[in-house]
């Protein structure tokens, strides 16, 4: 018998009101995990009630009160991190170092955020007029409602609900149907941390059923996404003919530009991590290879010795380095972009699922890498988010960054360069939200501003200094102590 969870609603856990569940399953073993709600429309009515009831006592808690709540809850998620990292990796694959460095993001968020809380800082500025004060101070916006997805389920619910809650906002939550499980810790950790009633709710189902009824609900103001870009978009098409605040985080096709002066050792390293590492499944992964055309073949050849080298298996095992994907109908979206591949670039490793022993009961490919792949070509255009790397030759740096800035997506890149000169004429001219230099296209940090450009994002920041803009409005402030009619200087001219 699997282990039933419910929503968590204005304090309570209950269940759906049509009774409906649904299943979380072991993406590498195949084992039911545990029961949840499958929710509909009137289980968000409910959560949105909830959340507009709270909205009023909790805006106007001190912020200072609120983020000490997120800050305790930070202490408790360092307090489970084993457990909880051992939980995701049953949820959803990723293996051990992974997903204790997804906990650890939202322990790093708690802390980060909860400073906010002291700070939260607005702007005083001299009145044109005599005897007024004016200022501009940050005020939370309402209900927020939270979509996460699957691929760090704890990290990223972090980066959005702890500041919005620092901020002031209540918020209907809705994970992922693969991590139900990583959902139901978070909001046990909140409800445990002292959170008032009704602050967070944690409505479980399909993006269908629950999210777009969140999406369409007229007493949430606010909408932060993280997805595919596809649902990203109609989320911002229904969202923004209501005139929400839609923050959107969306897909990416991260590229590492390998110039012929890269220390080649080094670039492997960090390719094969960005790559394969979380099984090809971060929204930063690396999924194409920018390199000289000097040193093509030499890299190629070193990242295909890497691909077969790594082990797959159940995250669990520590001697495993890729775990499965996330579910069945991956395993089908990247063995199609292998098959597409084939015809597009010289498949050098990999290529198929991986279903010796105990790997038959999950959800296994293996690490493929092709080489002398167009730049055009559909598996180093379209995002695959599976283990599956392509190498496109260049000429030069600006071809380099040509290509790179020709992607519908603009979340993460990277050059692996010994000059100077390429690093910054790079960090200056890549067009994404994040760049780095001699490292891979993974590892943001949570105290800087997360999110990319073009078909990744519309504008939006997550974590930073940047992290409560999505969650809060500026309001402007006049205090006339003159005691007598002022009129601005616009009417006084
Ligand atoms: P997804 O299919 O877009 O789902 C994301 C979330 O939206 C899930 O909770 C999903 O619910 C929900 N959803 C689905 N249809 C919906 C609808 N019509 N209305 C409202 N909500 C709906 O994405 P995913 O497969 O979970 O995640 C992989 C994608 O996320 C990749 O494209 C990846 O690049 C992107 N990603 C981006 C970032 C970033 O920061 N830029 C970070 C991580 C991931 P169900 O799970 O119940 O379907
Ligand atoms: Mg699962």
């Amino acid at each position: 018998m699997a282990e039933t969870f419910l929503n968590y609603i204005a304090g309570r856990w209950v269940p759906a009101r049509s009774g409906r569940t649904f299943f979380n399953t072991n993406p590498a073993t195949g084992e039911l995990l545990g029961e949840y709600p499958s929710s509909g429309p009137e289980d968000v009515a409910a959560a949105v009630e909830a959340a507009r009831s709270a909205y009023r006592g909790w805006r106007n808690t001190p912020a200072p009160k609120r983020a000490e709540i997120v800050y305790r809850a930070g202490e408790l998620i360092r307090a489970r991190k084993e457990e909880l990292a051992r939980a995701m990796t049953r949820e959803m694959g990723k293996i051990l170092i992974e997903t204790r460095g997804d906990v650890q993001e939202g322990i790093d968020m708690a802390y980060l955020a909860a400073g906010e809380g002291r700070r939260m800082y607005g702007v005083t500025t001299p009145s044109e007029m005599p005897d007024k004060w004016a200022m501009s101070v940050r005020a939370p916006i309402g209900v927020a409602g939270v979509i996460t997805p699957w691929n760090f389920p704890f990290a990223i619910p972090s980066w959005k609900l702890m500041p919005a809650l620092v901020a002031g906002n209540t918020a209907v939550f809705k994970p992922a149907g693969d991590t139900p499980e990583m959902a139901w810790h978070f909001t046990k950790i909140f409800e445990e941390a002292g959170l008032p009633k009704g602050v967070l709710n944690l409505v479980f189902g399909s993006g269908s059923q629950v999210g777009d009824p969140i999406v369409r609900h007229p007493d949430v103001q606010v909408i932060s996404f993280t997805g595919s870009t596809e649902v990203g978009l109609a989320i911002a098409g229904k969202g923004g003919a209501l005139g929400k605040r839609i923050s959107l985080e969306m897909g990416g096709k991260n590229a590492i530009l390998v110039m012929d002066d890269a220390d080649l050792a080094l670039a492997t390293d960090a390719i094969a991590w960005s790559a394969f590492g979380t099984t090809g499944q971060r929204c930063t992964a690396c999924s194409r290879v920018l390199v000289h055309e000097k040193v093509h073949d030499a890299l190629a050849e070193r990242l295909a010795a890497r691909a077969k080298t790594l082990r797959l298996g159940d995250g669990l095992d520590p001697a495993t380095e890729v775990g499965p994907l996330v579910n069945r109908g991956q395993v089908e979206k990247v063995a199609h972009y292998v098959e597409i591949g084939r015809g597009e670039g010289a498949l050098v490793a990999g290529g198929a699922v991986a279903s010796e022993g105990a790997l038959a009961k999950g959800h296994f490919f293996r690490p493929t890498v092709f080489a002398d792949v167009a730049p055009q070509a559909r598996v180093a255009v379209e995002e695959i988010f599976g283990p599956v790397l392509a190498l496109v030759k260049v000429e030069s740096l600006e071809q380099a960054i040509e290509i790179n800035n020709a992607s519908s997506y603009g979340l993460s890149s990277s050059i692996f360069t010994a000059d100077v000169n390429r690093a910054f004429r790079a960090m200056r001219d890549l067009d994404t939200g994040i760049v780095y230099v001699n490292h891979g296209t993974t590892g943001a940090e949570t105290h800087l501003p997360f999110g990319g450009t073009r078909g990744t994002g519309n504008g939006h920041r997550e974590a930073g200094h940047t992290m409560l803009d999505p969650f809060t409005e500026w309001k402007s402030i006049y205090v006339d102590f003159s005691g007598h009619l002022q009129r601005a200087q616009i009417d006084n001219n």
